[in-house]
């Protein structure tokens, strides 16, 4: 039996460049994580997945790691850490970090030495071709000693470590079958530093590019094996724990893989369909991939999530959950183009829908999309990574350095500004009102259009749902004794009535 802890998680993602600087030198650290904790947890948070901070080369935003052992100075040390880890314990609130491991910096000691043309401990940690006549499309020609060409994982600068291929091509016999003995040491030393944390109280760890490790692959058999010998080589010490995938394939990472969670990307269309459809709502700012369901235009469909979701609902089978995700730090804020009405509605669907709520920090205030900003290879996703705005005044409360490291927005929007209204109280609302369901609660859609309503039957009775998106009105008689929560729009005589943009949860005792 698999452990269930995931089944209440609600999930906050921090980017820690930009949640708070404590030092005052322009750039987030671990200790300012510390000092917000008391607002995190006023969110009902009960897990924080931070991005990645081990050593980086940052030509990735720390995803280029050239360290795994250590917290990279730029956000503190791992006593800083191990402090943090402990002030969130006390809370109950779980620490998920981000492990790559499907590649490293190419200034990563362990590609240094495979470099060398001289058999070293990590000649084979990456996968070379016998010389730089001989290669792929995904591989570089070695400008360094070693005579051969190396295959990359993402940019350049992130050379691909080596899990095997499937269905290796005889004519290239630098591809290694995934089961060849001579992948283990590799496979080893991820087991050594996934322990080394989780012995420092780290409880879960996010896996980037989850499908990309073993090379070739043709069914999921391959990387069922490898994620399958990391994971049993962490769970014979510690059993409970969280392995979250960036996959966007929860019937995959989850239903087969072993993976506890995974969240939704842009990379799912029925995701998408929810609300980043439309031009700037995704990452390419000019795609219109069609409408989104979360529009006050009310044009789109919600029908394509929800087949989506009764499909995951069956390959799950009770293995763990997908995250439904406001955002994340690959893509464009989820402000972009919606109204603070529009957002509670969303809002409201996240954290009541069957799935983990996770937010990206600074959407529960509607945080805005900066343009034309790039830093640390983030390139168009660096807009969506600025400065947490805490106050109104100098950095918006993020720093009282002189320069920052990455620009802060300067709307009004910020948690001052918002303490008792606005889109905060009702993101605050909505995360206490959902400890009270849990992945594990049923859901039962009664009205699949606009409204878009549902209920969730727990043993003590029953929520249910109202969501008007669109711009017109629209009426639902509830059976219910309770009204909730109920934003722009009106209860009376058993029957909720919105003018548009609005929603209404409602609660009826068994
Ligand atoms: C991360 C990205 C990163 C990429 C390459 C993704 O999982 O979310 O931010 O650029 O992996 O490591």
């Amino acid at each position: 039996m698999r452990f269930k802890k995931w089944n209440d998680l609600k999930i906050y993602e921090i980017y820690p460049t930009s949640f708070y600087d404590s030092n005052g030198d322009g750039i987030g650290d671990l200790r300012g994580v510390m000092e917000k904790l008391d607002y995190i947890q006023s969110l009902d948070v009960n897990a924080i997945w931070f991005n990645a901070f081990f050593c980086s080369a940052f030509s990735d935003a720390g995803y280029d790691v050239t360290d795994y052992y250590n917290v990279d100075p730029r956000f503190g040390t791992n006593e800083d850490l191990e402090a943090l880890i402990a002030e969130c314990e006390k809370r109950n609130i779980k620490v998920i970090v981000d492990i790559v491991i499907g590649h490293t910096s190419e200034q990563h000691p362990w590609f240094l030495d495979s470099c060398k043309q001289e058999r070293n401990e990590h000649s084979d940690w990456f996968i070379w071709t016998p010389t730089i006549f001989d290669g792929d499309d995904r591989c570089i020609a070695n400008p360094k000693e070693r005579d051969g060409c190396y295959r990359i994982n993402y940019y350049i600068t992130q050379p691909a470590l080596n899990y095997g291929f499937d269905n290796p091509d005889p004519e290239k016999p630098w591809q290694w079958h995934y089961t060849d003995p001579r992948l283990e040491p590799l496979r080893e030393e991820v087991i050594n530093i996934l322990l080394f944390w989780r012995r420092k109280g780290v409880y879960g760890f996010r896996f980037d590019l989850g499908p990309s490790l073993v090379k070739n692959c043709q069914s999921s058999k391959p990387l069922e094996f490898v994620w399958g010998k990391i994971f049993e080589g962490v769970k014979k010490e510690f059993p409970e724990t969280l392995f979250m995938a960036e996959w966007g394939n929860p019937a995959v990472s989850v239903g087969k893989c072993g993976f506890d969670i995974d969240y939704l990307t842009h990379e799912i269309p029925e995701y998408n369909a929810l609300f980043r459809n439309e031009p700037f709502t995704n990452i390419i700012r000019e795609l219109e991939k069609g409408k989104n369901y979360f529009s006050e235009a009310g044009e789109g469909s919600i029908d394509e999530f929800l087949t989506y979701f009764y499909e995951i609902e069956k390959q799950l089978d009770g293995k763990g959950a997908y995250i439904l995700p406001s955002g994340y730090h690959d893509l464009i804020r989820l402000s972009e183009g919606k109204s603070e009405k529009l957002l509670k509605v969303i809002f409201a669907f996240i954290y009541t829908w069957k799935a983990l709520p996770m937010i990206y920090y600074g959407d529960e205030i509607g945080m805005k999309y900066h343009r034309g900003i790039h830093k640390d290879g983030g390139s168009v996703r660096t807009g969506a990574r600025t400065p947490m705005q805490w106050t109104d005044g100098k950095n918006r409360g993020f720093s009282t350095a002189e320069t920052l490291y990455l620009p802060v927005d300067n709307s009004e929007i910020s948690v001052e500004a918002q303490e008792n209204s606005g889109l905060l109280p009702t993101v605050k609302a909505l995360a206490s009102l959902a400890k009270n369901l849990s992945y594990d609660t049923p859901v039962n859609v009664l009205a699949a259009g606009y409204p878009f309503v549902y209920e969730r039957a727990t043993a003590q009775g029953v929520y249910t749902v109202v969501l008007q998106a669109a711009n017109r009105s629209a009426t639902f008689k509830a059976d219910f004794d309770k009204v909730l929560l109920c934003e722009n729009c009106s209860v009376e005589n058993g029957e909720i009535y919105t003018e548009g943009v609005g929603f209404a949860i409602v609660y009826k005792n068994k």
